[in-house]
């Protein structure tokens, strides 16, 4: 790659001689008489790294370098400031306004060249960095939403389910409003599964899963919490609209074409449904899902496909 230097210089002479050693090196070089004329080209066409000198006509050095450090779009092109021989003062003032490094007149080629190579090679580290550190980023918020999603169906999984329900009784709580809970459990799936095998079983949870969540608003939450048996929190629900809620799922599920249904003993695939509401059953989290289990545990115990509230 050919990197370009712009060389920021009053003095004819040691311009070219300058831009003479930049390009026996290889270096792309640009020109520039003075600060304004340095920010402009800069601006337009952003170089690799820049010679500053610091006595300039209207704008100094400094200035300029101030100027290209406070813009986050040119801070990070590295800038050598040009000083006097015994330029301790400049070089102190440099340092305060961003300068990368300092190279005295009368400028030695091996001096200039060695401190513009260090400069490019921290530069690419730093890029590599940058690159690294957003891929870590990425892979952190893939992390994060891996560790609440359930593998089989992206819904929510426990864990997630449990802090959601948490955060709704809450609200709930603060708000004044009701939250309720349901627990759907498949009608005899260790049939389904002995017939037709776990893949297709697994089919029937995934399609599950996406009617379901195709039929809720967005701010339901259906989690899978374990499993054959999913949960659906309905924020601001209380249990009469929760049960025509839970009714109309299960009525979906009912009317859902699943793969191989036609040879079940009840030739469709059902789901049975508990119900139970905060704070018309219970102002507990943990009492409320007790609670839904036992509803769903009737549901079974008197028949299956069907809703029971608790
Ligand atoms: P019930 O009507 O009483 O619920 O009968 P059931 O056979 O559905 O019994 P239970 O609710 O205890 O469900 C357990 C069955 O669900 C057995 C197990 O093979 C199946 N199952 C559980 N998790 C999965 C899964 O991830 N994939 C598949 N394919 N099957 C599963
Ligand atoms: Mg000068
Ligand atoms: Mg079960
Ligand atoms: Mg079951």
């Amino acid at each position: 790659m050919i990197h370009t230097v712009l060389v920021v210089e009053d003095e004819t002479n040691n311009r070219f001689l300058l831009k003479t050693y930049l390009s026996s090196d290889g270096y792309k070089v640009q020109l520039a008489k003075n600060g304004e004329e340095a920010l402009k080209m800069v601006a337009e066409n952003p170089p690799s790294a820049i010679i500053l000198d610091v006595l300039l006509p209207n704008m100094n050095g400094f200035e300029v370098c101030r100027k290209l450090k406070s813009s986050e779009v040119t801070s990070f092109i590295p800038v050598i400031m040009v000083t006097a021989l015994h330029g301790n003062e400049e070089r102190i003032k440099g340092i305060e306004v961003g300068a990368d490094d300092f190279i005295q007149k009368p400028i030695n080629r091996v001096e200039l060249l060695t401190r513009i190579k260090s400069l490019l090679r921290i530069k690419r580290l730093h890029e590599a960095l940058e690159l690294k550190v957003n891929e870590l980023e990425k892979a952190k918020t893939k992390l994060r939403k891996l560790a609440v999603t359930d593998g089989l169906t992206s819904l929510y999984n426990y864990r997630a389910f449990r802090q959601q329900l948490r955060q709704e009784i809450s609200r709930s709580r603060r708000f004044n409003l009701p939250v309720s809970l349901l627990i759907m459990d498949f009608d005899h799936f260790k049939v389904y599964n002995d017939l037709f095998g776990h893949p297709n079983g697994d089919k029937v949870l995934k399609l599950f899963a996406k009617r379901v969540y195709q039929n809720i608003r967005d701010v339901d939450c259906l989690a899978r919490y374990g499993g054959e048996e999913f949960v659906l929190i309905l924020p601001g629900t209380d249990k009469k609209a929760a049960k025509t809620v839970a009714e109309k799922i299960r009525r979906l599920v009912e009317q859902t074409s699943f793969p191989h249904e036609e040879k079940l003993p009840d030739k469709r695939v059902t789901v049975s449904v508990g119900v139970a509401s905060f704070p018309q059953d219970t102002d507990d989290e943990e009492t409320l899902i007790k609670l839904t289990d036992k509803a769903l545990y009737r549901a079974k115990k008197s028949g299956r496909n069907r809703v029971i509230t608790i």
